[in-house]
């Protein structure tokens, strides 16, 4: 569920201007996080795409139904916002399960997770987003919980410390990740059942915000759906994200249908060119080229030059660029491709239409 950071910047390398897109402001952001709840599919027939991974899944759910067995521990990974909690919750519901959400990263002490996990009942789904970003000494205490289903806790301090041994029900951990790369070997080793989420293709991004459209009362035409989907970056978070920005426009600049010219209109003032890239996309790409002659150059150094966090550019930014072979990952540091300075313009006799 990781998604950009709520910021503004002034401007630096890049030409763009300063407030950059996506920027949520805490309340948008809630706002979001309560539609994103409204519009989640509940069930494997409204879940669109990720045909690979919902097939199999629902193999391995109906076997374990059939052995009256829970599943094995799952680790979806991929990048942020292409439905990884969303499914989570999907399997739990299909199981007949109780779903339990927490994130890696607020997970600070074992006792953050005992009271979680002596709770849970046979069956039960226990999600952890960004579980890359567990803490050592948690990631060490839910090894025999995942393994033998039983915790060694520590209760009182100093001369009166002692461990004591609690069993536990059988679970089925889920675990998401942007980065799978980053999960210890030992981690991975014990997820059962792995799946990776690929980008969406537009006739599934085109049917997600039809969907989305239609629950929000947003009178939304089929080439409007079909613009939006293609500005999405394959993700069906943004895909959301950007109708809703959209029927704002539409509301108040038009007569409230989004149709192709709307949605133009509505982006190109929300600086999400034809390739959906936002500014930070394309700020990226800039600093790449003009500053580092288009690389090979480290992320460490471009996060410095564009004062933005590495993790933000390599989880959110680079899969996308690197999708759409804008951005190569080389042993020597990021690349940018002749289709990107194409797409920027940034050779003396392009003509960019970006917008
Ligand atoms: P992640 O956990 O991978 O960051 P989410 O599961 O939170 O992504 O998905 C973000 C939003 O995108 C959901 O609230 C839902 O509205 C939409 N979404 C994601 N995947 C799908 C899908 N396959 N079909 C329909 N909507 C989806």
């Amino acid at each position: 569920m990781s998604g950009r950071k709520t910021t503004v910047r002034a401007d630096d390398v890049s030409g763009e201007p300063a407030v950059r897109r996506p920027v949520i402001a805490p309340t948008e952001a809630v706002e979001e996080e309560i539609i994103a709840v409204t519009l989640r599919p509940t069930g494997f027939d409204h879940y669109v795409g990720q045909k690979s991974v919902v097939e199999n899944l629902k193999i391995s759910i109906e076997a374990a139904k059939r052995r009256s067995e829970p599943l094995e521990h799952i680790l979806l990974h991929g990048p942020p916002g292409l439905g990884k909690t969303t499914l989570a919750n999907i399997i739990a519901r299909d199981m007949g399960a109780t779903f339990r959400a927490v994130s890696g990263p607020t997970l600070e002490r074992p006792g953050d997770l005992v009271g979680i996990l002596t709770n849970l009942q046979r069956g039960d789904v226990l999600f952890i987003d960004e579980v890359h970003r567990l803490s050592r000494v948690i990631e060490e205490f839910l090894y025999p919980a995942m393994e033998d289903f039983a915790i060694d806790f520590m209760v009182d301090k100093g001369a009166y410390a002692k461990t004591i041994k609690i069993n536990l029900q059988q679970f089925t951990l889920v675990g998401a990740t942007t980065r799978a790369g980053m999960l210890t070997a030992p981690l991975r080793e014990r997820f059962g059942i792995v799946h990776h989420f690929e980008y969406y293709d537009i006739d599934d991004l085109c049917r997600i915000v039809t969907h989305s459209a239609g629950v929000l009362g947003v009178g939304l035409a089929p080439d409007g759906a079909f613009e939006l989907a293609g500005r999405a970056r394959g993700t069906p978070r943004i895909a959301n994200r950007l109708l809703r920005r959209v029927r704002d426009f539409a509301e108040v600049k038009a007569s409230g249908i989004i149709d192709r010219d709307v949605a133009k209109a509505a982006l190109a003032l929300e600086r999400i060119d034809l390739l959906g890239l936002d500014p930070l996309d394309r700020s990226f790409l800039k600093a790449l080229i003009m500053q580092y002659g288009g690389g090979p150059v480290g992320i460490s150094a471009l996060a410095a030059s564009l004062n933005e966090e590495e993790s933000t550019l390599a989880d959110v930014v680079e899969p996308y660029l690197i999708q759409i072979g804008f951005l190569q990952r080389t042993a020597g540091g990021r690349r940018a491709t002749e289709a990107a300075r194409k797409h920027l313009g940034l050779y003396d006799d392009a003509q960019p239409r970006l917008f």
